[in-house]
């Protein structure tokens, strides 16, 4: 079987949390679970992601200095797009999400977002911030290039993103409906957005938001797994907070979860 290639991309910035910092740590975290040899690369559909040229590794993006962090993200991310593989971001916290996907909307018409958070990040402005690790959906909802947005796992649901979701045409799957994993299906482009406290604490106490009542690793596993897209262009995983961790786990979470994303990726 042929799969295609997957660039990944670490995007090491948590300037823009408003509770704790720590996710700027979390690539190296994530990558060196990956790699451990506790377990092994093959996904559960039984692709080898440890074959050669599978994954190409861009490293971790440098942010300081000129231009600012927002700049050089997106700037990066329209330059590994011309790659024309999909793009797969390790955060930070969630505020890399709207660099990154201004740039994949500007190559991807009518790009849908699939998007799993414990918080819909639909505030307008957080603490004075208009690019807090709140806020990304809404700037991203803004540029008018998104087809769907659909979230998954939401429980801190307040009036104002009630009525940001319903201004921008959020489909919210709150966890107080839980029925089980949904199946979704998506025409046209895809771009998922794993924020890790869509889990609860209980499977990933390392990020920097408790937040109980959460959705299971297999939930996680089951709504990737059923997943119908024809084209997933890009892929982040945010919000791991080392600082948080206990004995590493959540970032062995991270990387499980990153390698059945990216096996659902490759096969498409
Ligand atoms: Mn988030
Ligand atoms: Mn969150």
């Amino acid at each position: 079987m042929k799969f295609r290639p997957i660039t990944l991309l670490g995007i090491p910035w948590d300037d823009h949390s408003s509770y704790m910092q720590g996710p700027a740590l979390a690539p190296p975290k994530i990558r060196t679970a990956f790699a451990c040899p506790s377990s092994n690369q093959w996904t559960e559909s039984g692709i080898d992601l440890g074959q050669k040229g599978i994954i190409q590794d861009a490293g971790d993006l440098v942010l300081e200095g000129e231009p600012d962090p927002l700049t050089k993200i997106q700037t990066r991310v329209t330059e590994l797009l011309d790659h024309n593989t999909p793009l797969f971001c390790l955060g930070g916290d969630h505020a890399v999400t709207y660099p990154v996907v201004k740039a994949v909307a500007q190559k991807y018409d009518h790009l849908n977002i699939l998007h799993f958070d414990a918080h819909p990040d639909l505030y307008d402005s957080l603490d004075n911030d208009r690019f807090s690790h709140a806020c990304p959906f809404a700037r991203i909802m803004e540029t008018g290039r998104i087809h769907r947005l659909v979230q998954v796992g939401i429980r801190c649901m307040n009036g104002h993103q009630k009525e940001q979701a319903e201004k921008f045409g959020v489909e919210v799957h709150e966890m107080k409906d839980w029925q089980g994993p949904p199946k979704f299906s998506f025409d046209g482009p895809l771009y998922i957005s794993f924020d890790m406290d869509a889990l609860d604490p209980a499977f990933a106490p390392g990020v920097s938001h408790w937040e109980p009542g959460g959705l299971g690793i297999r939930d996680v596993l089951a709504v990737i797994h059923n997943l119908t897209a024809k084209n997933i262009v890009g892929a982040d995983l945010v919000e791991y907070n080392p600082v948080q961790d206990l004995s590493g786990l959540t970032a062995m979470t991270a990387a499980k979860i990153m390698k059945e994303l990216m096996g659902k990726i490759v096969d498409g």
